[in-house]
């Protein structure tokens, strides 16, 4: 299938590319790369840079390139920001997902793979979360990704639109032969941050609340390996040749990991020692968040490769020890 892989260039997206080629389809990438790294696309992978609010060449592009389907990676993903500048948010995670939509029903294009987030369940009532439990985000971030879940079922009933909005949790880990990997500017997330740690380029690493209402009084988080969510995405694509197929799944592994096991899994896969330094809570975390997955796996035969914060932190830490500044600007 031609599939346009929007946000191709990011670390999600950029993953996805290389398995849509492992799997025999043909992806085309858009990105602005205001976030992305055009050295993450691999060469002969057609690339456009513009953005979405330029609707026109959006369409044009679905036709000269005979799209079929249309993922959609590109998104702000910082929570704290979306809370201090929601606006941000709101135009390139909602606004801008609205034009490619647009874009997508003038040329005809019908079938759309969605990132949603389990941050769209604010704060779970009980554990595992399963899809059917209220969402209720308590962050832009979090609401902006709701929001088109919620104008994605509209479309579907309106226009036949065939859609999967598949909720991630925590996504860790970069490809198996260390090609590409996850680099953000800036970096927030607990796994590229204790590796910096562990390499003496950040003298420590700050552990956000160590008195949670968990085993080890640090938060609990659902980390599931980036190829692993990609695997999800080329596997829905059956189900999505059925006309206003309307389709949301949750993707984690499942198994609730502590910050504190997330530092002890690095320091055993670098073979270094941390400093750590206990700071408290960072606002808008919840407790715990890990998923039930088990629709995904039923439905569309998904099975984890990673199932482990060991397994993961090594394919990340095969990258990250390679490329310690990332892409490179
Ligand atoms: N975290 C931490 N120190 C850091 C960065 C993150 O203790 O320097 C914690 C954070 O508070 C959360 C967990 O690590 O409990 C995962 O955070 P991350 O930002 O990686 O992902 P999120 O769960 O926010 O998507």
């Amino acid at each position: 299938m031609n599939v346009l892989v929007v946000g191709g260039a990011g670390y999600i997206g950029s993953h996805c590319v290389r398995q849509l080629i492992a799997a025999g389809h043909r992806p085309v990438v858009l990105d602005n790369l205001v976030y992305g790294h055009r050295a993450a696309v691999p060469a002969g992978v057609p690339f456009f840079k513009f953005d979405l609010g330029d609707e026109t060449s959006v369409e044009k592009l679905l036709r000269s390139e005979k799209i079929e389907l249309v993922m959609h990676f590109a998104a702000y993903c910082y929570v704290g920001e979306s809370v201090t500048d929601p606006l941000k948010y709101y135009f390139n995670n909602e606004v801008a997902t609205l034009h490619l939509l647009r874009a997508m029903l003038a040329a005809g294009v019908k079938r759309f793979v969605f990132s949603s987030t389990c941050a769209t369940y604010g704060t779970p009532a009980t554990l595992p979360i399963v899809e059917t439990m209220p969402q209720a985000p308590i962050n832009p971030y979090g609401q902006t990704k709701l929001d088109v879940e919620n104008a994605l079922k509209a479309l579907a009933l309106a226009h036949g639109l065939s859609f999967a909005a598949f909720r991630y949790f925590n996504a860790a880990g970069a490809s198996e032969d260390g090609a590409i990997g996850e680099d953000h500017t800036p970096e927030t997330h607990l796994i590229p941050l204790a590796f910096d740690a562990a390499t003496g380029r950040r003298a420590q690493l700050e552990i956000f609340g160590t008195d949670y209402p968990t085993p080890d009084g640090t938060c609990l988080r659902d980390y599931v390996h980036v190829d692993d969510l990609s695997r999800a995405h080329i596997a829905v694509f059956d189900r999505l040749a059925k006309p206003g197929a309307a389709l949301f799944y949750n993707l984690g592994t499942g198994r609730p990991t502590s910050n504190r096991e997330v530092i002890r899994a690095v320091e055993k896969v670098t073979g270094r020692k941390i400093k750590v330094v206990e700071a408290p809570r960072r606002a808008g975390d919840p407790a715990a968040l890990y998923a039930d997955s088990s629709k995904a796996q039923r439905e569309l035969s998904w099975k984890v490769k990673f199932p482990d914060i060991e397994s993961i932190v090594a394919t990340a830490w095969k990258w990250h020890s390679a490329h310690p500044t990332g892409y490179g600007k």
